[in-house]
Order: structure tokens, then C-alpha cells, then sequence
């Protein structure tokens, strides 16, 4: 089994609604926001190449929204998904299995995309589609403060087109891929754990988008229930120092992965690494 960063590129989000009820002063310090107060977040995928099988979790913001969504979000980067996946000799009709954390448009953008006719169409047409049975019903029968998060485009033709897996409980979905799942942010979020080299590594998604976000108040305000993102976080760190989980982040800019260590003041990280550092 082989595990390889998948970079799709850049969005840009409002430093506050990233780092919640933490000062500007203090979080400007961990994650600096450029002078319209905004941070600049990777939208980092991870595919697992195990023989045959090539397993993609998320895709990224994609491509198929007018430039008036966009414009929202000033996309930067030259990273694009179709190009990091043929640079390993892959395109998207090889992905066998992909597992969508979540359904929030950064997450699974590039997992619809509009064909020649311009409909939409699963990108990854061969590929099982493996979401939690939460987030799907979540997604589907949106709240109002998440409705604008969860795009029709993004989730109706993999409802009708795609190969759909729900995933209703926590276990081994593939060999030696475990989900977890965490509600804090969304209902039914999937935190793929990852057996590899005799290491967890875990694909953090929205839990821990960053490694600034690591210290305990540090909640996005995107997140619909925080009381519970703290749980999530609380139990989640406890598994990662028990086993010294390496996490993998999709949104941290500037730090592929990081362990974890206890400190007088709380779980903070131990080393940052990438992937290629750390098995090399
Ligand atoms: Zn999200």
C-alpha cells in the first residue's frame, strides 16, 4: 500500500469564522491573514494505492461553479486534481473506491463535473462512493445555516449516476481503512483511519482543519454544534496520543502532518512532517 498527497489547489476563508471565538491577535499569530482578514487553506486529498485498488478521499472545491461562486472564495494555486492524480499515472476512471468525508462543497467539488453536454456527471465513474447514512441525510434535507455549504450539483447526480455506499456505523470499510465518525461539524463526518508501515495515519478533514487548530478552543464557526466539537476532539486526542496517530491535514497551508504531544498546557503538535519525510 502506498499513500500519496493529492493537492487540488486553494481557497481563501475569513481568518474569524475559521478560529471561532479566538482573538485575531492570538490566532494571527499561528495562521497569518493577509489584509482583507483572510487565510489562505489547502484543500489537500489523500489517494491510497493498495494493488488494484485506489481509494481517493474528498476532491476539493472542482471546477464547475460560475465565477461569481468563486469569486467568493479566491481559488489560488496552480494544483489542480485531474493534474495531481496524472502525475502519478492515474486518471479519474482508476479510482475504485472514493470516500467523502463530508459534503461540503470544498470537500466534494471535484467529485461532479459537467461533460461534454453539459450536465453533471460523477467524476469518478467507476468509484463507490462511501459516505456516512448521517451526512447523507443531513446533506440531502439541508439545515438553513448549512444549506449554502451543501450544493444540489454536488450531491444529485452521485445520488442518481454514482455508485452510493452509506456507511452506517464506525469499523473497517476497506482493508486496512477504518472510518471514524465525528458530529461536531456536520453530521455524520468521516475521519478515515489509515493502517500503513505499522502507523494510523488520519485524514483529519473538518476536525482538525490545521495544526493552529489543535489547542482546544480553536473551533471553527462553521462548525453546527461546537460543545460537541470539543468531545470530538477530546476523544479523538486521547486514540492519537494512546497510539501516536500521525494526522494528516487537508486545509493546514502549511503543514502537511503532525504528531501529537502532552504538554503542561494541553495536546499540542510534536513534529510536522510530510508523508514522504516521515516513511522515508
Ligand atoms: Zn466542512
Amino acid at each position: 500500500m502506498n499513500l500519496y498527497p493529492i493537492l487540488t489547489g486553494n481557497l481563501k476563508l475569513d481568518g474569524g469564522a475559521m478560529f471561532g471565538v479566538v482573538p485575531k491577535v492570538i490566532w494571527n499569530k499561528l495562521y497569518p491573514a493577509d489584509e482583507n482578514n483572510l487565510c489562505n487553506w489547502s484543500m489537500r486529498c489523500l489517494l491510497i494505492v493498495d494493488g488494484e485498488r485506489k481509494i481517493l478521499i474528498d476532491s476539493g472545491v472542482g471546477d464547475k461553479q460560475d465565477e461569481k461562486f468563486f469569486g467568493h472564495y479566491f481559488l489560488n494555486g496552480d494544483d489542480t486534481l485531474e493534474n495531481s492524480l496524472s502525475e502519478l499515472g492515474y486518471s479519474p476512471d482508476d479510482i475504485t473506491d472514493h470516500i467523502l468525508t463530508h459534503l461540503h462543497f470544498d470537500h466534494v467539488g471535484g467529485s461532479v463535473r459537467k461533460n461534454q453536454d453539459g450536465e453533471y456527471e460523477p467524476t469518478f465513474r467507476n468509484a463507490t462512493h462511501w459516505i456516512s447514512k448521517a451526512q447523507w441525510e443531513w446533506a440531502t434535507k439541508p439545515n438553513r445555516r448549512e444549506k449554502a455549504s451543501f450544493l444540489t450539483e454536488n450531491i444529485i447526480p452521485i445520488m442518481e449516476k454514482g455508485k452510493l455506499k452509506l456507511i452506517e456505523k464506525e469499523g473497517e470499510i476497506l482493508p486496512n481503512v477504518f472510518a471514524k465518525i465525528y458530529n461536531g461539524h456536520t453530521d455524520g463526518q468521516i475521519v478515515p483511519h489509515i493502517n500503513f508501515k505499522g502507523k494510523t495515519v488520519c485524514f483529519m478533514g473538518d476536525l482538525l482543519p490545521s495544526t493552529a487548530h489543535i489547542p482546544m478552543p480553536y473551533v471553527m464557526s462553521y462548525d453546527t454544534r461546537p460543545l460537541l466539537t470539543l468531545e470530538d476532539k477530546k476523544s479523538f486526542f486521547a486514540d492519537a496520543i494512546k497510539h501516536d496517530y500521525i494526522l494528516f491535514f487537508e486545509h493546514d497551508l502549511y503543514h502537511e502532518c503532525c504528531n501529537l504531544q502532552e504538554t503542561p498546557k494541553g495536546i499540542r503538535e510534536k513534529d510536522t512532517f510530510t508523508l514522504a519525510e516521515y516513511f522515508a
